[in-house]
């Protein structure tokens, strides 16, 4: 598969690398070199950022904190890796432009679907944060939905795991890979690969998602090289 313009969604537990919580500078720098390494191969790319690293809105009700205000903590907490990351890639001479669903225009621009086309076209990597600046989302359905409006080629989902599963490889020794799986398969076998709101999403606008291993080396840029990498959902 070639791909003119993707969008690379990064879960906010595959930044915390080695460490128990918030970012791990290391694991920043690894995807920012990586990002760059892709960028230099012609590829166009959009990056969404969870926040899971730092703040959920689901777990903010267990410590007392109403569900709404807690989703927007946890919108806020995608913009600290989101700027993260620009910083990052901006240190190693990238041209970034963060867009963001929630206002704080002291830091980044607002989401303007045409703006953000355009920044790709000219050739800036483009930072999607606080997700779609609504609560009871998650970034999973940002990621579908911001490449849908962009017009991606694909959605490349980046996690810790390399790829789907037939059931949890981290609990059942005899879980086995796909390499490819229909989007039909994905619901006929009840698999988890996103929340029903993002994958449906995609399987409505026939946008294919690759799940894989974000944290190894290399695997980002095998899959701009058009190697079969992780798990393709077509
Ligand atoms: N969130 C939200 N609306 C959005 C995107 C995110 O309310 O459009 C909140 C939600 O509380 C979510 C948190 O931001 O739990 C962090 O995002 P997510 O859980 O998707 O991060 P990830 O699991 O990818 O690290």
């Amino acid at each position: 598969m070639k791909f003119k313009r993707i969008l690379l969604k990064v879960s906010g537990e595959a930044l915390i690398g080695d460490k128990n919580y918030g970012i791990d500078p290391l694991q920043l720098e690894q995807y920012s070199n990586e990002i760059k390494e892709i960028k230099r191969k012609g590829v166009e790319i959009a990056i969404v950022i969870g926040g899971g690293n730092i703040f959920r809105g689901i777990d903010a009700e267990k410590s007392g904190i109403e569900r709404v205000q807690g989703d927007y903590m946890g919108m806020l907490a995608t913009l600290i890796n989101c700027m993260a990351l620009q910083s990052q890639l901006e240190k190693i001479g990238c041209d970034t432009r963060l867009m963001s669903g929630v206002n704080i225009d002291q830091v980044c621009e607002p989401f303007i679907r045409r703006r953000a086309i355009r920044h790709l076209e000219k050739g800036r990597i483009v930072i999607f944060g606080a997700g779609l600046g609504k609560p009871y989302f998650t970034t999973d359905s940002t990621a579908s939905l911001r490449a849908i409006e962009i017009e991606a080629n694909v959605v490349l989902k980046g996690t810790r795991v390399d790829g789907i599963y037939t059931s949890d490889p981290e609990k059942d020794k005899n879980a086995k890979k796909f390499t490819e799986i229909s989007f039909e398969d994905v619901y006929k076998n009840n698999l988890s690969i996103m929340d029903m709101t993002a994958f449906t999403l995609c399987k409505e606008n026939k946008l294919p998602i690759i799940v894989f291993d974000m944290n190894k080396p290399k695997n980002l840029i095998s899959i701009i090289d058009g190697k079969k990498i992780g798990t393709l959902v077509y």
